[in-house]
């Protein structure tokens, strides 16, 4: 890995570098050796990229920063320049919105038109890897028991979220719908995508503003301390996310879209294994709150929990199908609980949270 089949001089592009997700891949590319131009909104800022100009002192590959935005159209034509690869990864994850369509579904939907159609004018580029999501498979938990055998697989889309509800989840969905149809479009390059549940694990930076940084310092910083809402996800390793995409990128036969998810975990579930793992003296969550009383009181605690959330998402099963993952593209998953306990380390040790 990789197998060498673009011209090893080209330079890779990563869209939203500076991003949890796509840290782990930068480093991954610049020790495998390649020159990654990174567009990134403010290349000058080095609270955003100084983590990655670390990366490339430190590696045999080299990085490139440029200045470009999603909803700037024709902003990423210079640093896809000479590109045969294209790893698409930005795309705002945070809950922490005032105008759903404003600060998820633009940034998602016009950045995805933005940068493919820029592929389509760059001749050289004859891959795209997009960062898409299980939330353009599934909306809410309620819907997984609609799949066959009660478990997500590539087949599906995510057909119930809207702008007034799972907003991120209808931006990712809407945003990778686009994906495919510009892919189908023209014949000069091939989309790979792939799709995460909620990834976990350390940042190449200490902190970063993805949602599973605030997530994390939540179940780790004592917020369900006194139980946790009765909600499970698929959970997977930053890293094991990192290698999906190289294998995305680089595997000669890679196709479509690649569910990216290790196990299934309750928050409960998780922070009784963190104690384990951790010690006892975290705040880590050991039991459930009742759904009812999450359902009641939720709403008046946190605007994102709504009746209709706590509905369709607290005590249902989740399950995905991740064999073509591990069979296609030859992914190896590894312990989600290790990985989340490394991340509430850094946190620990970067002074974010504390042990109390
Ligand atoms: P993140 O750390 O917030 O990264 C988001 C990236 O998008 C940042 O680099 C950000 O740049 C960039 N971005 C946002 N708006 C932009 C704009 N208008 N123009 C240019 N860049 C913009 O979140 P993440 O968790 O790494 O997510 C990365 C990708 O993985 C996203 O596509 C997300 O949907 C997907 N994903 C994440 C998870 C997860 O659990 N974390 C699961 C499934 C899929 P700035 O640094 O300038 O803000």
């Amino acid at each position: 890995m990789p197998d060498p089949i673009y011209c090893p001089s080209a330079p890779v592009l990563v869209t939203g570098a500076t991003g949890y997700v796509a840290g782990w891949l930068v480093k991954r590319l610049l020790e495998e050796g390649y020159t990654v131009h990174a567009p990134v909104r403010d290349p000058d800022n080095s609270d955003k990229v100084g983590h990655l100009e670390a990366l490339g002192a430190d590696a045999p590959g080299r990085i490139v920063f440029f200045k470009a935005d999603l909803l700037d159209p024709g902003s990423y034509a210079d640093a896809m320049a000479g590109c045969e690869l294209v790893f698409h990864t930005a795309s705002p994850f945070t809950s922490k919105i005032s105008d759903p369509q404003r600060d998820l579904v633009d940034p998602a939907l016009k950045g995805t038109h933005n940068v493919l159609s820029t592929a389509t004018q760059t001749l050289s580029v004859t891959r795209v890897v997009v960062t898409s999501s299980c939330a353009a498979i599934y909306g809410d938990s309620i819907d997984v028991a609609e799949a066959p055998n009660q478990t997500l697989t590539e087949a599906q889309w995510n057909e119930t979220s809207r702008l007034d509800h799972q907003a991120y989840s209808y931006s990712k969905t809407v945003a990778e719908k686009a994906a495919w149809a510009i892919a189908q479009a023209q014949d000069q390059w091939r989309l790979v995508t792939v799709n995460p549940s909620l990834v976990v694990g350390p940042g190449v930076a200490a902190a970063h503003t993805s949602e599973s940084f605030n997530l994390m310092k939540q179940i780790a910083g004592g917020a369900m301390k006194a139980g946790a809402p009765p909600f499970e996800i698929g959970m997977v390793d930053v890293r094991d996310v990192a290698d999906a995409h190289m294998r995305a990128g680089f595997l000669p036969d890679a196709e479509g879209r690649h569910i990216t998810s290790a196990e299934t975990l309750s928050f409960a579930d998780l922070g009784r294994a963190l104690s384990a793992e951790m010690g006892g003296q975290w705040p880590f969550p050991r039991s459930e709150l009742p759904k009812w009383l999450v359902w009641l009181a939720g709403p008046l605690t946190n605007k994102a929990v709504t009746r209709e959330w706590a509905e369709k998402n607290l005590s249902h099963p989740w399950n995905a199908d991740n064999s073509k993952a591990r069979e296609q593209l030859g992914l190896t998953f590894h312990s989600v609980v290790d990985a989340a306990a490394e991340m509430v380390q850094q946190m620990a040790d970067s002074g974010q949270i504390r042990k109390r």
